[in-house]
């Protein structure tokens, strides 16, 4: 008889797995807190769009939906620096301007997995169940429907935690085992969502095929593309400080920081103070726990395992990625599933925790550094060696965003390029000042 899963969470990564579970024969029951997607339960102001990228289209494409998912994204193929005084300074993704990554719907990405889950009839969603708890050894967990108040045990022979950052299964593992090692980080910035509406002709008010940053050292702004022709934009910035989300306030004083700091984004923005003041602030949070399974019987996928701060726009894409690992093990181990997880958490903590640093780095670079001149320099200079030499130089965002080497090598490989480019550029720069003192005397 096929095992059964209890999946926790139907989230990007949850509908997934499900999906993958589901072809792999498995009996799967998936229990999510919100309704239906398919009925609208996407909170407003929390990340509508999302940047799809290789290693999550390849998630994706293993299940042969990934032209379903794609048909509803738009490409950004750079990212559109704008300046305070409203100058533009557009810096490609890549030295191959086919490479881009993909701005998708949260709403339209989380229908399309769980639809591909339910094509399974070994697949059962049930919307409306909040998970309070789950017996790690039986393994059960325990849920509250909350249409009808009724109080649901589900057990099965192994339970997947895939219940997001705050996951209540990961609670329950840290209950009962002593050594469960856990450590949780929030930036000093929350994030805010506004928006840019569409043209009253439905199309876009700024270049659509771009990744929008208005750059401003300690904090930042971005938007990215809608399919309806408007813009989601987040605003990161500092929660306190002497200008920060906790003093400004007002609708004066949201008016005259965005004026100063982003002007040329104003007139786009009509429903702006509106906004700022409906729109909820979200923390910004980097988890690592470990280990992220007990026994056969618990395992945990996605945010739930590896929450990171999504400034590299990976978070959902490694989420994808442990989903073809977890299958992989699956496949690898069908009749040892303790190590089948065990082989899936050895496999992905090394490059949750790589992913993890690489993504509170970004913020600096996208926050502070796009902005200068050196750094675009730099980046000309990548992309001058990546076509030099083809397949030995990969920038570090190219292998990040446009390959599936793991993260950690992927890191590692980018800080022993810098080195190498480094010392020659210092070479270089010695030896031709050694000719030029040679030549004067
Ligand atoms: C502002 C922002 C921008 C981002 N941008 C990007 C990006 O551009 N690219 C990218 O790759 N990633 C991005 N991310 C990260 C991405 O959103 C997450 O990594 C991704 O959603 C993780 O998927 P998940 O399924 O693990 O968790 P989630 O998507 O959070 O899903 C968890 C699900 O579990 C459900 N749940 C929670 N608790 C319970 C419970 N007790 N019982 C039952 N159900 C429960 C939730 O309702 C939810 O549906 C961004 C994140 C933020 C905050």
């Amino acid at each position: 008889m096929a095992a059964k899963f209890v999946l926790i969470g139907s989230g990007l990564a949850g509908g997934l797995l499900a999906a993958y579970l589901g072809r792999r024969g498995y009996d799967v029951d998936l229990y999510e807190r919100r309704a239906d997607p398919r009925e609208g339960n996407i909170v407003g102001g929390r990340s509508i769009n999302l940047a799809l990228s290789t290693r999550g289209i390849h998630a994706l494409e293993q299940l042969g939906i990934a032209d379903e998912v794609l048909k509803h994204a738009i490409p950004m193929r750079g990212r559109m620096i704008h300046d305070k005084s409203g100058g533009l300074h557009f810096a490609p993704y890549d030295v191959d301007p086919n490479k881009h990554i993909n701005s998708i719907g949260r709403a339209a990405l989380n229908t399309t997995v769980i639809e591909a889950a339910q094509r399974y009839p070994n697949v059962r969603v049930h919307f409306n169940h909040k998970c309070t708890e789950v017996d790690i050894d039986s393994p059960t967990a325990q849920l509250l429907n909350d249409s009808t108040s009724q109080r649901v045990a589900a057990s099965g022979d192994a339970v997947i935690g895939v219940d997001g950052a705050f996951s209540a299964v990961r609670q329950s593992m840290q209950k009962k085992l002593e050594k469960f090692e856990y450590d949780e980080s929030y930036l000093p910035h929350g994030y805010k969502e506004l928006t840019i509406p569409p043209r009253s002709d439905g199309s876009w008010r700024m270049e659509k095929e771009a990744l929008h940053i208005w750059p401003r050292k300690s904090f930042m702004m971005i938007a990215l593309p809608n399919p309806d022709g408007s813009f989601t934009c987040t605003l990161f910035w500092e929660f306190e400080g002497p200008r920060s989300f906790a003093t400004t306030k007002t609708d004066d004083e949201v008016f005259y920081f965005f004026r100063e700091e982003f002007p040329d984004a104003v007139p786009l923005m009509p429903n702006l103070l509106e906004e700022f003041r409906t729109n909820p602030t979200g923390s910004l949070v980097t988890i690592r726990c470990a280990p992220w399974f007990y026994k056969d019987k618990v395992a945990l996928v996605g945010d739930a395992a590896h929450a990171v701060v999504p400034f590299y726009g990976q978070g959902m894409n490694a989420a994808f990625e442990d989903c073809v690992v977890l299958d992989e093990c699956l496949a690898e181990f069908p009749q040892d599933r303790q190590r089948a997880f065990a082989e899936y958490f050895q496999r992905r903590k090394v490059n949750a925790d790589a992913l993890a640093d690489l993504a509170v780095e970004n913020f600096i670079e996208m926050r502070d550094k796009t902005a200068s001149k050196i750094f675009r320099a730099k980046k000309k200079l990548d992309h001058f060696l990546e076509a030099l030499l083809p397949g030995i130089y990969w920038p570090l965002y190219t292998m990040v965003t446009f390959t599936r080497i793991p993260y950690a090598k992927a890191a590692r490989r980018a800080r022993v390029q810098d080195r190498i480019v480094y010392a020659t550029l210092i070479a270089l720069a010695t030896l031709t000042l050694t000719c030029l003192l040679w030549l004067i005397r």
